[in-house]
């Protein structure tokens, strides 16, 4: 072949790579299946990372879609174990899990209605299942089925299960269990292994030794050989120094470079060609800096779990409103204006519950920029 034809093959070749985008792979929506795999997979080749926001109501689902919408990137929407139960109604008794699975089952139907309008493609996801909540994995694969059966497709595009307590080949032998359940329907299986510090749903673990807080490349090779031989849909949230909640910085020595050498490992004993075989996820992201995120993304990160960042951006516009507007919420009618004004303009739940979605979807962008993931679609 001639140089310049070479050349020109080349030139070629990045133009399309420029003008290539999500869209040209998935649809938008909720998507499941190999379309879950094809973002996650175009994510990790051109180096990008979708956050994934804790949602517990309508109001936080819209805060973060809008975000997407406006930063043009696909978005992972996901209901930890409270908040689904929340999201059902948090005077509800949770006995046997009842008000998660309702929760989350109704959260996912709303996300699913409503993802198409805002154009932008979406992965429902369930955050963090330890082995004392598994009754409420086993109802939302129940809906999964049934939703299945009618659709072709899961109701969720993934589940998150942390049985990260347990012993490592107890922890592997159960989530292979659900990826065995979870793969005719394509369900995408995110798994935990190695301590992530902190507390979250009744997972305390901020008394742990610091050396536990690391994941081996020996047990992510154990992980991803034992999965792969059921699923291709499968992540993994390795530890590599992450709390979960926001702690004061230097107090944990975070060290996403380690996800590298785990890349490295499981690629020798592949002896692939990739060299990032491996889906990595990255827990307790809250608080952390923006080099740290980018270097996991370099290393094979495709997800981002954030919370604690974004229940304070929405508390942040509330917060403002409700102290810069004090004198026109104490009444129904009248304010410095006069005694006779009504405050209803001031009062009406879309006027101050919005000023906390607006400051939600504005630390979102935030991320999506941090995560390189703005301008993508
Ligand atoms: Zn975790």
């Amino acid at each position: 072949m001639s140089a310049p034809f070479q050349r020109h093959i080349c030139i070629f070749h990045q133009i399309q790579q420029i003008n290539m985008g999500v869209l040209d792979i998935v649809p938008t929506g909720v998507i499941t299946g190999d379309n879950v795999l094809k973002l996650f997979t175009y994510a990790r080749e051109h180096g990008f990372a979708l956050p994934a926001i804790n949602v517990t109501s309508t109001s936080t689902a819209i805060a973060a879609l809008e975000a997407a919408r406006e930063a043009r990137s696909p978005i992972v929407l996901q209901c930890s174990n409270g908040g689904s139960a929340y999201f059902a109604g948090k005077a509800s008794s949770n006995e046997g899990q009842k008000a998660s699975i309702a929760g989350s089952i109704a959260a996912a139907h709303f996300i699913r209605s409503i993802a198409p309008f805002y154009n932008v493609p979406v992965v429902l996801h369930s955050d963090h299942c330890a082995k004392k909540l598994l009754p409420w994995m086993n109802g939302m694969f129940e809906a999964d089925e049934a939703y299945f059966k009618v659709h072709g497709e899961p109701l969720f595009s993934s589940h998150m299960l942390d049985l990260s307590e347990e012993p490592k080949p107890e922890n592997i032998a159960q989530v292979k269990a659900y990826c065995k359940r979870a793969a005719p329907m394509k369900i995408w299986i995110e798994m935990e292994i190695g301590i992530t510090g902190g507390e979250e749903d009744g997972v305390d673990n901020s008394g742990v030794d610091h050396t536990q807080l690391y994941t081996t490349p020996e047990d992510i090779w154990d992980v991803y050989r034992e999965l792969s031989e059921v699923t291709p849909y499968f992540s993994i949230a390795a530890a590599f120094g992450n709390v979960h909640g926001v702690y004061k910085p230097g107090n944990v020595k975070l060290q996403p470079a380690l996800l590298g050498k785990h890349q490295e490992y499981v690629k020798a004993q592949l002896k692939t060609n990739n060299v990032k075989p491996v889906f990595f996820v990255f827990h307790g992201g809250s608080g952390s800096s923006v080099e740290e995120f980018r270097t996991g993304i370099k290393n094979g990160v495709v997800k981002v779990n954030l919370d604690t960042d974004t229940q304070y951006a929405y508390l942040e516009g509330i917060r403002d409103y409700i102290l810069n507007k004090k004198d026109y919420l104490m009444a129904p009618v009248g304010n410095p204006d006069g005694a006779d004004k009504p405050n209803k303009k001031f009062f009406d739940p879309r006027v101050w519950v919005f000023e906390g979605e607006k400051t939600m979807t504005k630390r979102i962008k935030k991320a999506l920029e941090d995560f390189y993931a703005t301008n993508t679609l």
